[in-house]
């Protein structure tokens, strides 16, 4: 048993270092962000402790300083990737709290083994404490603003699995009792070494998965958001568009597409300054958009031009609504501009089931902006729906 107990060990350590060595490439590579390195710290860790672990085995079994020493590294590499979690959300690591857990823990594995030599309570510690341990990070990990994407879910998923894991062993520690009868360590050594390694390698390559599925929604986010409002920009409008359009088209369902300009923008600009229209510009996006329900799609389609694509909606329930916001403009405050106000022009249409592609009703729209524009701006303009067309061609 001790050989097969120590190939396992040897995997569990090898593999846990070159987890470290990834997760350090992921965070010299992948813009240093501190949850990989904490994450990396984790799996260094591990590798410490199934060394250690090993080197208890073969030298020193049953030594109760090694065997203490080994839990506390346990704790801790399991805090850190709950605090690596917490990080990546954005939350609040809480350091000293786990810091504290780990020592407020450590001290009862101290005491259920050297005081009250129970051996299987000090396994179902040890177990509790991880499982407790992959919960937080599960949580951390639950998207709050958006559907969870697939690496979020097989990172949550191979937490789940570790987190029963380590329940079925703190439960298995204790059927083993206080005096640690032969058969419940066999059972409880075969558990492990079927059980660790795979659930190891899994949760280290889910990891992994979590890191480049992040980096990927970086790209993703770059390429379609505008940097100064943080809305959809042109091409993440488009993108969208594609598929509220097949949606409307296959339940015949109302869409309905905005286009807004704010009047005489470069006067501000140039009044103002350049920062004072960011400004302005950021203003105007969030009240446009704070006007709409949020399956509706808004974006910036470039300058001081916004569009919005109302989900569900005919053109006269979108002009009553947009009539509103453009009313309520008079009211918008401006952080640094007290006393500015701004005005806009809409120009409203329909998606037609003519229409081809997106371009179709963002045109009607752009023309119907142009004739308020014409019209003295400050307003908005429906446009008219379009001729039926017969194999492709306008009726007259
Ligand atoms: P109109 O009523 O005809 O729309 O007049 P306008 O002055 O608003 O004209 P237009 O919409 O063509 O002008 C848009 C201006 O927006 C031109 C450009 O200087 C300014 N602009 C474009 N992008 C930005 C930006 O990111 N920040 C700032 N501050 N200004 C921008
Ligand atoms: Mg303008």
């Amino acid at each position: 048993m001790v050989s097969t107990a120590l190939v396992v060990l040897f995997v569990l350590a090898t593999t846990s270092a070159i987890l470290c060595c990834a997760l350090t490439l992921a965070w010299l590579h992948f813009g240093r962000q501190r949850h990989a390195l904490t994450w990396a710290l984790a799996y260094g860790g591990g590798t410490l402790q199934w060394a250690l672990n090993a080197v208890t085995l073969v030298l020193l079994p049953g030594h109760p300083a090694m065997i203490l020493l080994g839990a506390l590294l346990i704790l801790t590499n399991s805090s850190l990737i709950a605090i690596g979690s917490r990080q990546r959300a954005g939350l609040r690591p809480y350091v000293g709290r786990f810091a504290s857990g780990v020592a407020i823990t450590g001290a009862a594995i101290a005491v259920v083994m050297l005081v009250f030599q129970h051996f299987g309570m000090r396994i179902a510690i040890t177990n509790l404490y991880i499982a407790s341990m992959t919960v937080i990070a599960i949580m951390a990990v639950l998207p709050q603003k958006h559907r969870a994407r697939p690496p979020e879910i097989a990172f949550m998923v191979m937490l789940a699995i570790f987190g029963m894991y380590q329940l079925a062993l703190a439960a298995l520690g204790i059927t083993i009792g206080a005096e640690a009868d032969p058969a419940g360590i066999d059972r409880f050594r075969a558990f492990l070494v079927l059980g660790l390694p795979p659930i190891h390698i899994g949760t280290g390559i889910a990891t992994l998965f979590l890191l480049a599925g992040d980096l990927a929604d970086g790209v993703r986010a770059l390429v379609t958001r505008d940097p100064l409002t943080g809305n959809l920009n042109r091409r993440g409008i488009e993108q969208a568009a594609v598929g509220a359009i097949a949606n409307a088209r296959r339940h015949g369902r109302p869409l309905t597409v905005v286009m807004s300009d704010i009047d005489r923008f470069k006067r501000i600009n140039d009044r103002f300054g350049h920062a004072a229209g960011d400004r302005a510009l950021i203003a105007f996006a969030d009240h446009v958009h704070a006007s709409v329900r949020e399956e509706d799609l808004f974006g910036r389609m470039g300058g001081d031009e916004f569009c919005l694509l109302l989900i569900d909606i005919t053109p006269a329930d979108a002009a009553a609504a947009i009539e509103r916001t453009r009313q309520e403009l008079q009211q918008l405050e401006i952080s640094g501009l007290p006393g500015c106000s701004i005005t806009a022009s809409f120009g409203i249409a329909a998606f037609d089931p003519g229409d081809v592609g997106f371009g179709d009703m963002l045109h009607r729209a752009d023309i119907a902006l142009l004739e308020a524009k014409m019209e003295g701006r400050d307003r908005l303009v429906v446009a008219p729906t379009p001729k039926p067309r017969i194999s492709g061609t306008e009726v007259r």
